[in-house]
């Protein structure tokens, strides 16, 4: 490529929209307001393809290194240039987190302002810190993210706000591009998609993108797609909305999401499932995976990969492993970075004790 063409290509942001633009609802004349997004790594994971076994292959899509660490900069990128296309006044959203961070990240790019409209007291230290350095405007309720996102549809029906939540359909069609970067790094879906559920925008723009791409022959097969709940935020599993949703991994704290419907489409279109797992099943396998990969996401990523771990060994698993075809590919998404949310594993290094500035005593502390 040119220099020139290279240069054009960074003005447009280098990110999904500059790749998959045949594929998202933006034309010559949409204003992109891009960060780079997407591109984000597959990495292969030895040790869990291993206790999967039968010759199977375990990736994990790291979409804790998009640019505000979740993949919501995906659907960010389309759901904020369409906006700016429009001529939209102000952005709105309903969060738990990792959408207000990128909301207010992309609307400062655009120069548009933004509000969001979070739980009180019950957002992860990093992502409101990233709203409030964006210099969105935060409000903070007395009420869960479901209380929070009945308000912002209000808004967004009376007022002149953009609501960029997974509602809104330009989110969706961007957050397809994980399903296509995928399809497109290994020339063929996967066997199995796994992935944790909150409002379920991700379950659904997965589907719709795996659906897509088999439609124009990029991929032969379409993955079982296996959606993970916490046990105490589990309406689709329990098909019953939760009134008050509890789990550590705030991300998945929803107990009436958004995209009930379409999910519940994806897994029996896609014969998967659904499943629950524990907070101490989460925290083990956000732990593990730090430890044992070195790739360190949030809880409710780690959902996923406690997922797995309960699709090879339980007996009351929803879709059990046990009996997987031989070299299935299976690809765990995980959704956000860790260093977001570290307020559990800060509680264990604050227990650290200082170690007399001595060699011997240095030494003895590393235990050799
Ligand atoms: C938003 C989010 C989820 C849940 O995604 P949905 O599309 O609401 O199901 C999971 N993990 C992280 C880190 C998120 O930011």
């Amino acid at each position: 490529m040119s220099m020139n063409a290279t240069i054009s290509r960074l003005k447009q942001g280098g990110g999904v929209i500059d790749r998959y633009r045949e594929f998202l609802p933006v034309s010559d004349s949409t204003p992109i307001v891009s960060l780079g997004e997407g591109n984000t790594p597959l990495v292969y994971l030895a040790k869990l393809s291993a206790r999967v076994g039968r010759g199977c292959e375990v990736f994990v899509k790291n979409e804790g290194v998009n640019p505000t660490g979740s993949f919501k900069d995906r659907g960010m990128t389309v759901a904020v240039s369409k906006a700016l296309e429009r001529k939209a006044r102000a952005l709105i959203c309903a969060s738990t987190g990792n959408t207000s961070a990128s909301a207010a990240a992309y609307a400062a790019r655009a120069g548009m302002p933004c509000a969001v409209i979070l739980p009180a007291g019950k957002i992860a230290s990093g992502k409101l810190l990233q709203a409030f350095v964006h210099g969105a405007k935060i409000i903070a309720i007395d009420g869960n993210f479901d209380d929070a996102l009945r308000i912002v549809r209000e808004l967004g029906e009376r007022d002149d706000f953009v609501i960029v939540n997974s509602i809104n359909p330009d989110r969706i069609a961007g957050q397809k591009t994980a399903a296509f970067e995928i399809v497109d790094l290994l020339n063929e879906a996967p066997d199995f998609h796994l992935l944790p559920l909150g409002n379920a925008g991700n379950m659904t723009a997965y589907w719709a993108g795996y659906r897509e791409y088999r439609g124009r022959e990029r991929s032969t097969k379409l993955p079982a797609m296996i959606g993970f709940q916490a046990v105490g935020a589990a309406p689709i599993y329990h098909n019953k909305v939760v009134e008050k949703p509890e789990t550590i991994a705030s991300a998945i704290r929803i107990g009436n999401p958004a995209n009930w419907k379409q999910a519940t489409a994806a897994i029996s279109e896609s014969i998967g499932a659904v499943d629950v797992v524990s907070d101490e099943e989460i925290l083990d396998a956000q732990i593990w995976l730090a430890q044992n990969e070195g790739v360190f996401v949030e809880p409710a990523s780690a959902a996923s990969i406690a997922g797995l771990f309960k699709c090879c060994d339980s007996k009351s698993a929803a879709y059990s492993f046990q009996e997987i075809p031989d070299a299935s590919r299976i690809v765990c998404t995980v959704t956000g970075h860790g260093l977001k949310d570290p307020d559990v594993i800060l509680r264990r290094v604050e227990e650290l004790k200082p170690v007399t500035a001595k060699i011997d005593n240095v030494r003895r502390a590393i235990g050799s």
